[in-house]
């Protein structure tokens, strides 16, 4: 079996937009999202044995007990942040590295940590075999952040945080978003939007239940 192409995969993604509209507040994204969601070729974030399911709505193995996310929750935490072109965007959790190689289509540049350096190593190689040349990986843990290209447009964290790290709050531009699942580990999260104003005062708005992989703790705090 086989489950479709990129296109097919936008059009279930449009309409679980509209059946979670009265929770989201987003009844459609922004095209630009929907337009890196369609040339990003999923299926080479996937490992080859389920290549086929690549397109299906689905979150998916990727070795290491990790998933890559599903399109519906990639397309919705892509949208939140509503991003610009001419941002700098710090990932947490690159995984496979889809969800970067999405915002390396919508902003100059993207920084993306991951813990586990089987996985960045990984992520790294393919994204750069793919062209895109404005994704920077490196092993560490999301906690601290990375302090060194701070402050960030845009923050988003594709694993479950307990709680909200000060780090990551504290390297977020006035003016910019934050996109996390927070919660406990084994049950539902709530995936969260923070804002910072102007004058730096966050407030924060809970999306939708969602399920991540946690985020672990390390020896690397
Ligand atoms: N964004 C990914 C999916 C993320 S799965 C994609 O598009 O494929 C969550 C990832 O977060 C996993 O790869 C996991 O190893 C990583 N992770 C877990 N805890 C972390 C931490 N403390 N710091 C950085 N990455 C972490």
């Amino acid at each position: 079996m086989h489950t479709g192409n990129s296109r097919q995969m936008l059009h279930v993604i449009e309409s679980e937009a509209r059946l979670t509209a009265a929770l989201t507040g987003r009844w459609s994204f922004d095209p630009r999202v929907m337009h890196a969601l369609e040339s990003v070729p999923r299926d080479a974030f996937v490992p080859p044995q389920i290549r086929e399911f690549a397109f299906a709505n689905g979150p998916l193995p990727i070795g290491q007990g990790q998933t890559i996310s599903q399109p519906y929750i990639v397309a919705l935490m892509t949208d939140l942040l509503e991003t610009q072109p001419s941002q700098t965007l710090l990932e947490i959790g690159t995984g496979s590295g889809y969800q970067a190689a999405i915002l390396a289509q919508l902003v100059r540049q993207v920084y993306s940590l991951e813990i586990i350096p089987a996985l960045a190593i990984q992520a790294a190689d393919l994204i750069t075999r793919l062209g895109y040349d404005n994704v920077e990986v490196r092993t560490g843990d999301g906690h601290l952040g990375w302090p060194e290209h701070a402050p960030y447009d845009g923050i988003i964290v594709t694993a479950a945080a307990t709680h909200l790290p000060p780090a990551l709050l504290e390297q977020l531009k006035p003016g910019g978003r934050l996109v996390i699942p927070v919660g406990k580990p084994s049950m539902a999260q709530q995936l969260k939007l923070l804002e910072k104003d102007l004058k730096g005062k966050i407030t924060a708005r809970k999306v939708l239940d969602v399920v991540f992989v946690p985020m672990t703790e390390s020896g690397l705090r």
